[in-house]
């Protein structure tokens, strides 16, 4: 499914992610963290804990007991008949999108489509398949789940999805000399991303090996929102190698 890769706008006013809803909702709280905290989501500052506490004042969080339902929606059509002052942003983040039916779904359409300045859609949904088509269309789509099936940059990506340690003087070789680009990166970064969601939903047995599979999946999710700017997709490898792979690496282990 083309549309679903790497249509990712993180400025566009309605946006549709797809995977799994713990994660989903994670990446929301990195995402929005980024946008109010004035250190762009250092995770601690009173701005990024009321994110996280959904207690944010420009922030209003829906999530359906089974369906959406009409009246769960007012809050939309109440707040934005307001206009939010120049240079502000006010975020809906509608969990479980795919529980929209076609009447609650209809009647968000054309907030959607042409929300007022300042107002962001977030939809957060299990499944593609599941949002009502009416709705897909007019989002920008992320998925979590990549549909690429064939890897790219296997060289590099051993070095993310390996349990054991690797010696970080062959990555750094590696890297410096990859010719991987941004666009590159993305995908890449995708694809290591879905190899570890994958691993922290299989190994939900294994606790201490599930935790690691999360920790690694929300320093991915992070890395995806602060992809590399052009010309510094190396570095920004380094830097990953050192969160994801080498917790500890920098004390020569
Ligand atoms: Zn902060």
């Amino acid at each position: 499914m083309d549309e679903t890769t790497h249509s990712f706008d993180l400025k566009n006013q309605a946006q549709l992610w797809l995977g799994p809803a713990e994660h989903l909702a994670d990446m929301a709280e990195q995402y929005l963290q980024k946008q109010f905290c004035k250190k762009k989501g250092c995770a601690t500052c009173i701005t990024c804990q009321k994110i996280r506490q959904r207690q944010h004042h420009a922030i209003v969080w829906l999530s359906p007991e089974k369906g959406y339902t009409l009246e769960q929606l007012d809050i939309i059509f109440e707040t934005i008949t307001l206009t939010v002052e120049e240079g502000q942003q006010f975020f809906f983040v509608l969990q479980k999108a795919d529980c929209l039916t076609p009447a609650t779904g209809n009647r968000l359409l054309k907030s959607i489509e042409e929300p007022p300045p300042g107002y962001y859609f977030l939809l957060l949904a299990h499944q593609y398949d599941a949002v009502l088509p009416t709705i897909r269309s007019r989002c920008a789509i992320r998925s979590l789940y990549t549909k690429s099936n064939s890897t790219i940059h296997a060289d590099l990506m051993r070095f993310f999805t390996a349990t054991h340690d690797h010696d970080p003087s062959e990555f750094l070789k590696t890297v410096d000399t990859s010719k991987i680009n941004e666009q590159e990166s993305l995908t890449l970064l995708d694809q290591i991303l879905e190899y570890w969601l994958e691993q922290s939903i299989q190994l939900t047995t294994q606790q201490k090996s599930a935790d690691q599979a999360q920790y690694k999946v929300k320093i991915l999710i992070n890395a995806l929102l602060a992809p590399p700017m052009p010309g510094s997709s190396k570095l920004f490898w380094k830097n990953l190698f050192i969160q994801v792979v080498n917790p500890k690496s920098s004390s020569g282990k």
